[in-house]
């Protein structure tokens, strides 16, 4: 069994060993050691990377048995008995270890400021977290906590870990019963937290860095807290800086004033659209009275009086807007339809006029390959691509299927 380096010394990057065992695992080549520095995924910490004879090592997994394997990214030509050069990927394994000793300062300062218990942790490439037996926590709390684990920091701790038997740890205040038995590890933040610990850790907190909160999550009963700590905490300061420099810059105001400047942005599209609907609503039904008016005037008697149209320059919204407006008068049909990405038909009939608008938009809309429907006074459907020809030779069939004329044609595009 390999002896663990990175429990005598975490700060170990290279070291030698020899080989012990030589295996494949799912199919990738994997070497055990006498020794290693190198940290298997465990206790919520991730593996390390680094190299063997500078062959990259991109997992380490701790079997059942207690073996350490490192799997390799290619075969390797090692022999059972070789001495290997092992080298630990630095910044990984330190960026590891701020975020794990972090996360004992913070676990202890849920329980000291807040009473909460951490339930559970993950440490991953992206994010850690903790999730607390709570569904709601107050930002004003976490800001507590934060500062409490902070002030920790700013104290330079020293971090302390040794292996004490279960008769000894009666004496120890854990924050966690172990879930081992036999010699313990425990990791002390000296006079602020105990745990039974298997993981690496920075000598003292100052080596953390700075410990933040970012986000905190309702699930369910509990609550998940996110955070980051040392370089990870630099690193998201440093981007959120400057995407708040670009809106600043961008809206020409203060860091301060960059709310209220995106709440008025708000406020003023929000006015804009309102306006702009309006526009749009009040120029269909201008355009409706025109059409009808044109309509009649060519319809003569004949009834109901059939507007077929093509409108290459409008949507669905203002498609039903003319529909509307048009049927609202006796005795009218309307077969309206727009080409596009989204193409939209939109067929109507007046109260008192003949026809089913659903049956007849169904059958136009299978010759685009669209979907939609409908009563038989009012239909709406579209939204697979259409070129104006296809549109006008859809609406043309529906003119056909009401007027049952096949000399007169749909009028060319309008708007
Ligand atoms: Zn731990």
């Amino acid at each position: 069994m390999a002896l663990r380096l990175y429990r005598v010394d975490p700060f170990l990057r290279r070291f030698s060993a020899r080989v012990t065992a030589l295996a494949t695992i799912d199919g990738r080549p994997a070497v055990a050691l006498d020794q290693t520095a190198f940290y298997p995924t465990s206790g919520g910490q991730a593996f390390d990377r680094g190299a063997l004879n500078g062959i990259d090592v991109v997992d380490v997994i701790e079997r059942d048995d207690g073996e350490i394997m490192h799997i390799l990214a290619q075969p390797a030509q090692f022999a059972v008995g070789e001495t290997l050069d092992g080298e630990i990927d630095w910044p990984r394994r330190f960026d590891h270890m701020q975020q794990h000793t972090g996360q004992h300062v913070l676990s202890a300062a849920f329980v000291r400021v807040a009473g909460l218990d951490t339930l559970s942790v993950h440490m991953g490439d992206e994010a850690c977290t903790l999730d607390l037996p709570t569904p709601r926590l107050d930002p004003a709390l976490i800001e507590r906590v934060e500062d409490a684990a902070n002030q920790a920091i700013y104290d330079d701790l020293p971090v302390i870990a040794r292996e004490v038997t279960e008769a000894e740890l009666s004496g120890i205040p854990l924050r966690k019963p172990p879930a081992v038995s036999g010699l313990i590890r425990i990791v002390e933040v000296q006079g602020l937290d105990w745990s039974a610990c298997g993981g690496t850790h920075v000598a003292s907190t100052g080596q953390i860095g700075m410990i933040r909160v970012y986000k905190a999550e309702k699930r369910g009963n509990e609550t998940r807290v996110y955070f980051h700590c040392g370089r990870r905490a630099l690193l998201d300061y440093r981007q959120a800086g400057a995407v708040v420099a670009a809106l600043a810059d961008g809206f020409r105001v203060s860091r301060r004033e960059l709310p209220e400047a995106v709440e008025r942005l708000r406020a003023e599209a929000h006015a804009a659209r309102k306006a702009l609907t309006e526009a749009q609503e009040k120029l269909a039904e201008l355009e409706a009275t025109a059409l009808l008016q044109n309509a009649r005037a060519a319809a003569g008697d004949a009834s109901p009086i059939v507007i077929a149209r093509v409108f290459t320059d409008r949507d669905a919204a203002q498609l039903k807007v003319i529909a509307k407006r048009l049927t609202a008068e006796p005795g009218v049909v309307a077969l309206l339809g727009a080409p596009g990405e989204k193409a939209s038909l939109c067929f109507a009939r007046s109260k008192d006029a003949a026809g089913d608008m659903g049956k007849l938009l169904r059958d136009a809309l299978a010759t685009l390959g669209a979907k939609g429907g409908g009563s038989a006074d009012f239909a709406q459907g579209g939204g697979a691509p259409a070129s104006a020809d296809q549109v006008r030779q859809a609406v043309d069939r529906a003119r056909i299927g009401v007027q049952g004329d096949p000399s007169g044609n749909t009028p060319p595009i309008g708007s």
